[in-house]
């Protein structure tokens, strides 16, 4: 499959809709991304190693979760587990000028090469921390959006905090995906998807 192929299935199987969304798609190749051995399937939609643990997930996976999220133009994002950087770059590519996202990953060795991956966008709206996602970024917060593609057994309660009113969580527990919207300071409406498998919040 070429890229444009893949992007075509996720649109005719409309698990891509939003046109913002799309052009973020057509805008980061997930190549940029993907460790040398595997450039060869790199437009598969499967989830690929990326070392220590860690996958890129699959394009279907990246596009639902995005599709839930609704990230806007000028949103301040935070990201837990950033990887490869290729979620982060779809963020930052979304989030355009005035928005921000800040991403942080628990294995320095993947920040490094999230850092590298990203080089080649020279992006100037993103910031990569080395650290425990669970605890959030409480320097930087309130968010707009918080998205976590590292499971837990519950949304962490620092996320909740760290978001703003009207801001909407995006996060993996279990094998559920969970779309939270904090609809008042202490209120949450939860929806939940099954069937997803992601790599385990550590
Ligand atoms: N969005 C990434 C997916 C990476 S897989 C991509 O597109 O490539 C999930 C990532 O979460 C892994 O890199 C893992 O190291 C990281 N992770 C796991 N637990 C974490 C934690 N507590 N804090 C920050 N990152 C974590």
């Amino acid at each position: 499959m070429t890229s444009q192929q893949l992007i075509e299935k996720l649109i005719s199987d409309k698990t891509l809709i939003t046109p913002r969304i799309i052009k973020a798609f057509k805008a980061i190749d997930r190549k940029d991304f993907v460790l040398i051995q595997d450039k060869d399937r790199v437009y598969e939609d499967q989830p690929l190693s990326i070392g220590y643990g860690a996958t890129i997930s699959q394009p279907t996976t990246v596009a639902i979760m995005l599709e839930k999220l609704q990230p806007q133009p000028d949103n301040r994002v935070l990201e837990i587990g950033t990887g490869s950087g290729y979620m982060t770059a779809l963020l930052a590519e979304i989030a355009g000028k005035r928005g921000k996202v800040f991403s942080i990953e628990y294995i320095p060795e993947l920040k490094g090469l999230a850092e590298f991956n990203l080089r080649r966008y020279n992006f100037r709206n993103v910031g990569l921390f080395v650290g425990d996602g669970k605890a959030g970024l409480k320097e930087y917060a309130p968010f707009d959006r918080i998205i976590s593609s590292a499971s837990g057994d519950e949304t962490p309660k620092s996320w909740k905090n760290q978001l703003k009113v009207g801001g909407r969580i995006v996060a993996s527990v279990g094998e559920n995906l969970v779309v939270l919207d904090k609809t008042s300071k202490k209120r949450f409406k939860q929806e939940e998807y099954r069937g997803f498998i992601f790599v385990p919040l550590r």
